[in-house]
């Protein structure tokens, strides 16, 4: 599994581009729909997965699901992943999470040093707090790749998580 990064739109949000084999996955379709479908040119397109619906990372949903006749979140690709409810930015914000690969994407749930901001319209801090907690059982070598900022490691994301309330 390969994993391209491109970094789209205003709030400079990731984008991530799974390949495996000639397949794809797009993670946050976030701005730029031309961008992204020239990125995706020789692979198979299976599936489109969202972390969580602001703005700022479906600003290419619409666009990509027409050109693919796929509907986002359906999780029916070949690809090997967890679906993780991780609410406390946004209520439904999920986290893919890649075993095989240590890999998880975490969208704006956590990022490097922090995590997501709990002041949204859905946001909640004890629902943050709670799945910030679950998320420790991951393992400490998991690499995250957060909706904006560069990647980190969930083991040294860990003690920082009773800082941030
Ligand atoms: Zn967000």
């Amino acid at each position: 599994m390969k994993i391209k990064n491109l970094v789209l739109g205003p709030l400079n949000t990731n984008c991530y581009i799974v390949t495996k084999d000639n397949k794809c996955l797009i993670i946050d379709p976030a701005y730029d729909a031309s961008k992204i479908i020239s990125e995706c040119e020789n692979y198979q397109v299976e599936g489109i997965l969202v972390t969580h619906h602001h703005f700022d990372h479906v600003g290419a949903l619409d666009a990509l699901e027409h050109k693919y006749n796929l509907k986002h979140n359906t999780f029916k690709d070949s690809f090997n992943y967890e679906v993780i409810k991780t609410p406390g930015h946004a209520s439904d914000s999920l986290t893919f999470y890649f075993k095989e690969e240590n890999t998880m994407f975490t969208g704006d749930f956590i990022f490097y040093h922090t995590c997501g901001r709990c002041d949204l319209e859905t946001s909640s801090i004890s629902a943050m707090k709670e799945s910030l907690e679950m998320i420790k059982s991951y393992p400490d070598n998991t690499l995250i790749y957060p909706g904006h900022g560069k990647s980190t490691i969930l083991g040294a994301e860990k003690p920082l998580f009773d800082h941030y309330f």
